[in-house]
């Protein structure tokens, strides 16, 4: 090699050398900067909570509050659905009592109506015997529907929230959708009847093969909205595949009733059902002749729920 190669060779690397020691150096020095910033915001703190504490203002107990708390909040955000739909909100704030009279009731539930061909033979059924009930009602984008809504809260009985869909894969695929779904029937059957609906049931009952997911949350949610939900305790059995009979829906409605228990009775009013309307009679006259009385649930009523929560 020449002397002039060797020279190059020498700039190149001194120059080298000079433009990654510059680099090193700014880095060390942006780096230096952000600790003592992050030194002298600690310190303000520390000088603060010393000088507050000094002034007898604050202890050291609260200290370790404080920052317990801001750890808390850390960790649990709150869900964004809490802070949706303002108005999904029922006052509850009583004791629920246990009163010997109520075991001597029976509660007649009646899901996913309304329906054109029943609903009306319901009413008029329960109108004769002076029994009120309970109705889970689904949503339908229809006047005719509307009218039978209002009809059902204008002879007294209860309207409760069943969904606006049911349908199991929507409903129960987060708290969100069934939040979203429960709204949208709970304002209109507000708004058709002029009633705030205060209880529910869930679709397939408050733990079914849809929901084990969610269900914990959905009904920690609606309970801290004040909302109740009634599973049932007596089956009439005319949900089964095909049609019930009569006398079969019949018996198991007057078997299944006990003085010992609280009788939420499960039964159905939809287009298909003219059996469980054709057994009403004989339940409704059958059981008071024993004695039972026919009630609606109300927010009141000590809620029937599933065994698998005790
Ligand atoms: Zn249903």
């Amino acid at each position: 090699m020449t002397v002039r190669q060797w020279k190059r060779i020498i700039t190149f690397v001194v120059v080298a050398l000079i433009v990654s020691l510059t680099v090193a150096l700014i880095i060390v020095a942006v780096k230096a900067n952000k600790l003592d910033n992050i030194l002298s915001e600690n310190e303000e703190i520390i000088a603060f909570l010393n000088d507050a504490e000094d002034a007898g203002t604050i202890t050291t107990e609260d200290i370790s509050q404080m920052s317990k708390e801001l750890n808390a909040k850390k960790g649990q955000e709150k869900p964004e659905y809490q802070s949706k739909y303002s108005k999904l909100y029922v006052e509850n704030d009583f004791v629920y009592e246990d009163d010997a009279e109520g075991a001597k009731k029976v509660y007649l539930t009646f899901d996913d109506g309304p329906s054109t061909e029943n609903t009306e033979k319901i009413l008029k059924i329960l109108d004769k015997y002076d029994v009120k009930a309970t109705f889970f009602v689904i949503y339908h984008d229809s006047d005719e529907m509307d009218a039978l809504l209002k009809k059902i809260a204008d002879a007294g009985h209860t309207i409760g929230v069943h969904t606006a869909s049911h349908n199991y894969e929507k409903i129960y695929s987060s708290v969100d959708a069934y939040l979203k779904d429960f709204n949208k029937l709970a304002k209109h059957i507000e708004k058709v009847t002029g009633v705030k609906p205060e209880i529910y049931r869930f679709p397939g009952g408050s733990l079914n093969s849809y929901n084990g997911a969610v269900y914990e949350q959905i009904i920690a949610e609606m309970t801290r909205r004040g909302y109740t939900y009634y599973d049932w305790d007596v089956g009439s059995g005319d949900a089964s595949y095909g049609t019930a009979s009569t006398n079969w829906i019949a018996n198991n409605v007057i078997n299944g009733v006990s003085k010992d228990k609280s009788n939420v009775v499960l039964m159905h009013d939809t287009n298909a059902k003219d059996t469980t309307v054709e057994a009403l009679p004989k339940i409704i006259e059958t059981l008071q002749k024993k004695g039972y009385k026919f009630d609606k649930l109300t927010k009141e009523v000590k809620p029937v729920v599933f065994g698998y929560l005790s």
